[in-house]
């Protein structure tokens, strides 16, 4: 599944990446509006194909590996991967959406969490805290850090709220491919894993489970679960290596705009 060499980007290449990014960006903006009670997941999936095409690019998750749709959508225990259906989505409900998209040869890819109508505020903390701990994560992503230092950030940053960090699946490298190495785990030790340089561009992407961090498969061979049924949140960027710095590529700021809460950075959070 994974590239085995890890493929550097040119500053042209990571400003094609950029606009690839910006399409699912502006794509979960769109979808932060038409999330609510009563909603069917798969009338959500068919407007973000309709609007990633408009933007002069395909879904980046149709049909790769087999997967059957535009958008993963993952709501409460289940963590990533869900197939939208026409299951209604409830008050109270959190969803995960995760999109894909591939423009002029590259992918973008990110996910965020949205919270559906009155929601608990244990589940509104676990979104907060996974959310915040991207930007954890990311803060670690710089010139002269190893990639464990980005899970380590992440795994002691919800671990200390008591969350359980998924280890079965982790984020990765993107580009000409959906997933190119360096893995990037959400968990770790300090100072292992490939060394951080220019050029990498990561999707990191926290999975956090607000109970046991076991998860299990559904049958219909997609769906990832939380083994004690209890929420998971998701989060996800994609972040570039540039002059030692990392630089996100994707952007919440429409889905902010769209929701009307304070934008996050990664000025905005610190441990
Ligand atoms: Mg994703
Ligand atoms: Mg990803």
């Amino acid at each position: 599944m994974f590239k085995k060499n890890i493929q550097y980007k040119t500053p042209e290449e990571i400003e094609i990446m950029r606009e690839s990014a910006l399409v699912v960006s502006r794509t979960l903006g769109m979808l932060a509006k038409e999330v609510a009670p009563g909603v069917l997941p798969i009338d959500l999936d068919k407007k973000a194909e309709a609007f990633i095409r408009d933007q002069g690019a395909e879904p980046g998750f149709l049909g790769l590996y087999g997967f059957p749709n535009t958008l993963c959508i993952s709501v409460n225990e289940q963590v990533v991967h869900g197939i939208p259906g026409k299951k209604p989505l409830t008050d109270g409900d959190i969803i995960s959406v995760d999109c894909g998209a591939l423009k002029n040869g590259f992918y973008g890819d990110h996910a965020y969490t949205f919270e559906v109508g009155e929601v608990s505020p244990e589940v509104k903390k676990l979104c907060q805290i996974t959310k915040e701990s991207l930007y954890i994560g990311i803060q670690k992503a710089k010139a002269g850090n190893r990639i464990g230092d980005i899970g380590n950030a992440i795994q002691r940053y919800t671990q200390k709220a008591g969350y359980g960090v998924v280890r079965e699946l982790v984020g990765h490298g993107l580009g000409r491919d959906m997933h190119e190495e360096p893995q990037v785990p959400n968990y770790g030790k300090k100072g292992t894993g490939p060394k951080i340089l220019d050029g990498m561009v990561l999707a990191i992407e926290p999975m956090i489970n607000m109970g046991t961090k076991r998860v299990k498969q559904l049958n219909d061979g997609w769906t990832i679960i939380t083994a004690d049924r209890k929420p998971s949140a998701h989060f996800e960027h994609d972040v570039a290596i540039v002059n030692g710095k990392p630089e996100i590529l994707s952007t919440f700021d429409y889905v902010e705009e769209a929701l009307g809460i304070k934008k996050m950075s990664l000025n905005t959070v610190s441990v």
